[in-house]
């Protein structure tokens, strides 16, 4: 047995008595190119993460949730028949949200004894948050005896998110992890919620470089953001009527109207338009390893984020620097919301163990932080796991 699952059942035993009838399982997620496009109905490209979130659960009789972690200590118990906000233990906002969105739903729910276990690390941009609302809603279809699809499961984790955590993200988290595919990165459409799957050439291997740089006013620049791409479509939907998200919108469209926006807010369109563009170009060069290409998207991707959508942050330039002048370096942009974080490069997968040193060494040398860089491979969206 594997020390995981042998730590999974000896702490369930510890804490709730006796061992769990189920576990779950749901990756985090690293997006390859699509910085802030969901929440604008455009394109993504997404790929799980050979890191994921366990849960290990048992129904309960009652209508209470008793959910604790390996990773975060701090537990609250709930009712489903009263779900509050919960200060002594920030992390279950995540199960209560979920609860609150199903429950909201429609959907009957059972209360379980739940231990989460997660290799994701936290809060730097791998949708660790996404993984526990996904394993929190399978194990409640499992206590409960109900069966929902993972889209709509992404569905309602979003609106956990936004309506209880309060936080205004897209689809993409809670999408990546529902749906992934072992072996494949996936090219989502926000829009129509569907996917095709994105091949990666063999060779290629998809390193996460986290910078490890605490992330500032993520939360309050992420609303920014969403606000001013809103602001833009406002603007450009007077002279395109058809026009409902920046998805909607070209790159001659918008240069028609640059003038009619504010500077920032055509800054802003400017990035999401070509960055979708960008996401489509990527799908073929990626099953075809068309490393130039790679390059030249990535480049344009961080530079736009720097730029043109302002989420850059000292470190993230540094890792930059980092990661383009190691050895087997094909490409390399910034991941997740930006402000720090992890960002992702593309590297030839013989050179990998090289290119993780020198990233290392030099990233270290240049702020003082040691990053953390590991390559990652995409493995099946959230389902059951034999404990
Ligand atoms: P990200 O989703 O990019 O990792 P977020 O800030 O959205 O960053 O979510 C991180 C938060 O999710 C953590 O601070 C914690 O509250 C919660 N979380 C994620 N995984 C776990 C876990 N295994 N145990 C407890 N809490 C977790
Ligand atoms: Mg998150």
């Amino acid at each position: 047995m594997s020390l995981r699952r042998q730590l999974i059942l000896d702490e369930f035993a510890a804490r709730f008595g006796g061992r769990p009838s189920a576990c779950v399982r749901a990756p985090g997620r690293v997006d390859l190119m699509g910085s802030h496009t969901d929440y604008n109905l455009g394109y993504v490209m997404t790929m799980t993460l050979d890191r994921d979130t366990w849960l290990a659960l048992r129904p309960r009789a009652d209508r209470v949730v008793s959910i604790q972690s390996l990773n975060l200590s701090g537990c609250s118990d709930f009712s489903l028949d009263d779900i509050t906000h919960c200060e002594i233990a920030p992390w279950t906002e995540y199960a209560r949200g979920m609860a609150w969105a199903m429950q909201e739903a429609g959907y009957v729910l059972a209360g379980f004894d739940g231990l989460v276990h997660s290799t994701i690390p936290f809060g730097s941009g791998l949708s660790s948050s996404a993984a526990v609302e996904m394993a929190v809603g399978l194990a409640f279809q499992i206590a409960s005896g109900i069966r929902i699809s993972p889209v709509e499961l992404a569905l309602l984790g979003q609106r956990a998110e936004n309506k209880f955590v309060g936080l205004n993200c897209g689809i993409l988290d809670q999408y990546s992890s529902a749906l992934g595919e072992a072996g494949s990165a996936l090219l989502l459409d926000c829009r129509d919620l569907t996917h095709t799957p994105a091949p990666i050439a063999d060779g290629v291997a998809v390193v996460v470089c986290d910078t490890r740089a605490p992330r500032h006013l993520v939360g309050s620049e992420y609303d920014d953001r969403h606000a001013q791409c809103d602001e833009g479509v406002r603007l450009l939907s007077a002279a395109y009527p058809h026009v409902r998200a920046l998805r909607d919108v070209t790159v001659e469209m918008l240069k028609s109207c640059e003038d009619a926006l504010p500077p920032v807010v055509a800054k802003r369109c400017r990035f999401i338009v070509e960055e979708d563009d960008r996401v489509l170009a990527l799908a073929p060069a990626l099953t075809a390893g068309d490393r130039a290409l790679l390059r030249d998207l990535y480049a344009a991707s961080y530079a736009g984020a720097r730029d043109l959508y302002e989420i850059g942050a000292p470190a993230m330039e540094a890792m930059m620097a980092a990661m383009l002048h190691a050895p087997g370096a094909i490409g390399a942009r910034q991941a997740g919301a930006g402000f720090g974080g992890c960002m992702v490069a593309l590297v030839e997968a013989d050179a990998m163990e090289a290119f993780a040193k020198d990233v290392e060494a030099r990233y270290a040398a240049a702020t003082g932080i040691e990053p953390f860089v590991y390559p990652v491979r995409p493995s099946a969206g959230a389902g059951p796991v034999e404990l």
